[in-house]
């Protein structure tokens, strides 16, 4: 089965129970972004958020990350509790904008997470770079390199920590089809090598269903899991994968979950205009 619905699986790797984020939206008002959030995915999975735009999933990660404090709630992390202002050990986090610092040269921007820790390490840097693809640039500042390029550089920066836990936000959303699906397949390899529990928030079914092992559905108005799904197909998975039945079977039933939650999400938009 290349698709399957699931229950209850074991919160080793992430563990996020009842929770809630209210936002302050003027005095004395609030809005429920995300309500009862209950995911657990196990240690070493990859795991795909999706769900309509503002359904709440860049909070959830946000919390994740403990650059959110929630309402009420908990989340952990390969079993550790976060709290706000103190992020998971060994968390690596690469978001949308590539956040690279335009004055660096790529070298220096993905040593920077080593940097600041205080035990600089060339031999790992430069094992990323080779990794990800980017040698011979790594004198280049990030204003000479294309968007793939320097999402490659984003996620050699997440590495440089050996993250156990990794955040993906859209990680490759800027970017064109044809690069989008290179860099899955380069995100894939990588993962493999590293086996991080990786979360990664992203618009695209057919990325989701090529990279993870599980994929949660959000509903919105509040934001809700509705859905956790397997995705059962071998790894690694390839373009061949990608043509399969299995492939599509699973990208049509996320597309139909995905669509029910669209159309309940225009209902409200339209109740909003009334
Ligand atoms: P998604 O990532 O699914 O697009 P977000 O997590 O960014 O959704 O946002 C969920 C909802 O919470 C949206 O309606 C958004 O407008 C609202 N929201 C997010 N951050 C804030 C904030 N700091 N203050 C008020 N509302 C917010």
């Amino acid at each position: 089965m290349s698709v399957e619905d699931v229950n209850e699986l074991d919160g080793s790797g992430i563990a996020i129970e009842h929770l809630n984020k209210e936002f302050r939206v003027g005095t004395g008002r609030t809005f429920q972004a995300i309500s009862d959030i209950n995911l657990k995915i196990p240690a070493g999975a990859f795991v795909s958020l999706i769900g309509p735009s503002g359904c709440g999933k860049s909070t959830v990660l946000r919390i994740l990350a403990g650059l959110e404090t929630p309402t009420s709630g908990t989340v952990s992390v390969n079993g550790a509790t976060v709290t706000p202002g103190s992020p998971a050990a060994g968390l690596g986090i690469a978001f949308q904008d590539s956040a690279l610092l335009p004055w660096r040269s790529v070298r220096r921007n993905i040593e920077l997470p080593l940097e600041i820790q205080k035990r600089k390490d060339d031999k790992v840097v430069d094992d990323l770079i080779e990794l990800v693809g980017l040698k011979g640039f790594e004198k280049a500042r990030p204003g000479q390199l294309s968007g793939g390029m320097k999402q490659r550089a984003s996620i050699a920066r997440a590495l440089t920590v050996k993250p156990k836990f990794l955040l993906l936000d859209e990680p490759f959303g800027a970017l064109d089809d044809m690069t989008r699906q290179r860099l899955n397949f380069e995100l894939q390899r990588i993962w493999m090598q590293r086996s991080a529990t990786t979360l990664m928030v992203t618009h695209g079914i057919s990325e989701a269903v090529l990279l993870s092992d599980y994929v949660a559905v959000m509903s919105t108005h509040p934001g809700r899991i509705v859905k956790l799904v397997r995705i059962g197909l071998e790894r690694p998975r390839t373009a061949e994968t990608m043509r399969s039945a299995e492939f599509h079977e699973a990208v049509d039933y996320l597309s139909s979950l995905l669509f029910n939650q669209q159309q309940t999400a225009d209902g409200h938009a339209d109740d909003g205009e009334r």
